[in-house]
């Protein structure tokens, strides 16, 4: 754009909504190197909702940079907006192809999740009609009774992918339900259940596609998980899938939730604070509006439970959440509009974490994050 000596000079501060998420690229690339280092093997991150809430597109750029070997998204909808958006590398949807998507699948060179002979036979008449191969990572259930063929009828499913002329089995997985639990047991059930699986391709002297099964907390606790290719989600991005397990592999938080003092007040005492008067001070007191809300994805659950960090001090959230804006307790202290307020993240001495969050609202770490709304604009530090 042509700029004009009389336009007026607006900061990208000024246009931006003050409650924003940044995302700093250099923490994440790190953290998927510390966990590259630590596997030594292929890796498939996965991006599945907004990338854990840090902007999918970007964050498969920089894995694309950083030449990554695959990209896991949950749905068909996602892997499409990655190819709109130029992302050539290997993309695997890992729910399930529901009604008539297989085209969509074919058209955007998509792999495609598949875990019933029905499902086998329907891809392949329909790569067959489109002249284009399919690419196929076969689910096994191993024992999340979700999603898959189960392991004791693993055969004569893998069998049959074998026969289809116009599927390519380019992958075969499985996936962990316990596997951040400190007890491993149902977690190496599940990895020898699968190995058994894979005893297929001796007996029937065919090269093995790509085995995986391993996600954040496998690969944490259980090497012998990792086989040709791992899945970490939450590792990447810095947050432990439970606060219990070793830190084997050191990552770093890459999101910084962000807003700004909008408004400052005094509330005497005895006046009640936000939707259904949920907190009355008895002393006066000095407060702050923040504008962000459960509409943005921080939690009606937080009300009168969280803080948020001003000048690096914690304050308590007052009151309801309400759909666009929070007020804030600072007592006797002084704070301004336009002064900076950190939902979650840190400013180098102190931290609110995404596992705070999750204990205050009754969740997981998992849940805060994927819940930051798109309305939310994400910036990133390159
Ligand atoms: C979400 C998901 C992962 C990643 O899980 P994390 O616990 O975030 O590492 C891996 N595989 C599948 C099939 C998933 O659905």
């Amino acid at each position: 754009m042509k700029k004009h000596s009389n336009d007026p000079v607006i900061s990208i501060d000024e246009i931006v909504r003050p409650t924003r998420v940044e995302v700093d690229l250099k923490i994440l690339a790190e953290n998927f190197n510390k966990v590259r280092k630590h596997v030594g093997c292929k890796i498939m991150p996965i991006l599945k909702a907004n990338a854990y809430g840090h902007g999918l597109v970007r964050v498969a750029q920089l894995y694309e940079e950083l030449k990554t070997d695959y990209l896991g998204v949950a749905v068909v909808e996602e892997g499409i907006l990655l190819r709109e958006m130029g992302i050539k590398m290997p993309i695997l949807v890992l729910g399930g192809v529901w009604g008539n998507q297989i085209p969509l699948f074919l058209k955007h060179n998509l792999a495609i999740t598949a875990s019933s002979i029905d499902k086998l036979k329907q891809i392949d008449d329909t790569s067959a009609q489109m002249k284009i191969k399919a690419k196929v990572h076969l689910k096994i259930d191993t024992g999340m009774e979700r999603l898959g063929v189960h392991h004791y009828n693993a055969e004569k499913f893998l069998d049959a992918a074998y026969n289809f002329k116009n599927i390519m089995v380019e992958g075969i997985y499985s996936h962990f339900a316990n596997s951040e639990s400190s007890d491993l047991t149902h977690t190496l059930l599940q990895l020898e259940r699968f190995n058994g699986v894979l005893e297929f391709y001796n007996k029937r002297s065919i090269n093995p596609p790509i085995r995986h099964i391993s996600n954040s907390g496998a690969i944490l606790q259980l090497p012998e998980a990792n086989l040709d290719m791992v899945r970490p989600g939450i590792l990447l991005f810095g947050v432990y899938p439970s606060d219990k397990l070793k830190k084997t592999v050191p990552v770093e938080p890459a999101l910084t939730w962000r807003s700004l003092v909008v408004y400052f007040k005094v509330i005497k005492a005895g006046n009640a604070v936000g939707y259904g008067l949920t907190y009355k001070p008895d002393h006066n007191i000095r407060a702050v509006t923040i504008p962000v809300g459960y509409g943005d994805g921080y939690f009606r659950s937080l009300s009168n439970k969280a803080v948020v960090m001003i000048h690096s001090k914690k304050y308590p959230v007052i009151g309801n959440v309400s759909m666009d804006q929070i007020v804030v307790n600072i007592e006797n202290d002084s704070a301004y509009n336009g002064d900076e307020v950190i939902l979650l993240g840190s400013d180098g001495k102190n931290s609110i974490t995404a596992e705070d969050l999750a204990g205050w609202a009754g969740t997981i770490p998992y849940e805060i994050l994927t819940n930051i709304n798109t309305r939310v604009p994400r910036i990133y530090l390159e």
